[in-house]
């Protein structure tokens, strides 16, 4: 069993995920599917193929919050998934590694599991810190006690809707390397997804890497016919 995670960002709508959860009812799959989808969309039902899962969430629980959703809000709308500290977070919102680590809290708190995302720049990669960054950021991203389910999103940014990919050894040390710090905060077994420029053509060599779970999709995942194909070549 491999988990699919979709990420719509702010694409899409009521109608069009209608559309797509109605389309991915129909597929016959072992794999765990999560659509993460704009706050508005959240009223369109999961079914037993796909879980649909919000992209953010508040580091408050109530009050002078404008604009912000908190986890018992998403909790009552039945979401279990929701993505934290994504890159264009981290990038256009300036979260830091203790702002995604709290909101990852306010998941948990709320039975809800975070989908924690972790990844280095271009230019970090270029100086050959990739495997520094991506450490830190799970060390400090990841809650230190841990009640319910976490998932950890590695997402190299330079590579993210540029249809760009790691070179497979490059996933792979950078799985081990979170898997490895992970164990060591005592969180073994943890699903580890690989994202960025993930499509039906390389998903399948992608998913066979050592301690890869699944993946992370964007722009893929807006349309059923490039969604679904990855689905069923995650295997
Ligand atoms: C993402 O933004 O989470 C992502 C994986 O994007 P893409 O698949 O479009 O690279």
């Amino acid at each position: 069993m491999k988990i699919i995670a979709g990420n719509w960002k702010m694409n899409g709508s009521v109608g069009a995920l209608g559309e797509m959860t109605g389309r991915l009812a129909a597929v016959k799959t072992k794999n765990k599917v999560i659509l993460c989808v704009p706050y508005t969309m959240l009223g369109v039902k999961s079914n037993k193929v796909v879980n649909i899962g919000a992209q953010d969430i508040s580091v408050h629980n109530r009050g002078a919050y404008t604009g912000e959703v908190s986890g018992a809000m998403l909790a009552e709308m039945g979401v279990k998934y929701v993505l934290v500290g994504h890159s264009e977070r981290r990038m256009y919102h300036d979260e830091t590694n203790d702002i995604v680590r709290a909101k990852a809290e306010r998941a948990l708190e709320n039975g809800i599991t975070p989908i924690i995302c972790v990844g280095e720049t271009l230019d970090e990669k270029r100086a050959g810190k990739t495997l520094k960054i991506i450490e830190t950021e799970v060390r400090e991203s990841v809650p230190e006690e841990v009640r319910g389910n976490i998932i950890v999103a590695y997402e190299p940014r330079w590579a993210i809707g540029a249809g760009l990919t790691p070179t497979a050894q490059e996933i792979a040390d950078a799985h081990k390397s979170i898997a490895d710090t992970l164990s060591y905060m005592g969180l073994d077994g943890t699903p580890i997804l690989y994202g960025a420029s993930v499509n039906e053509n390389n998903v399948g060599d992608i998913v066979s890497i050592k301690n890869v779970s699944g993946v992370l999709v964007g722009v893929a995942s807006l349309k059923s016919d490039e969604f679904i194909p990855i689905i069923k070549n995650a295997k």
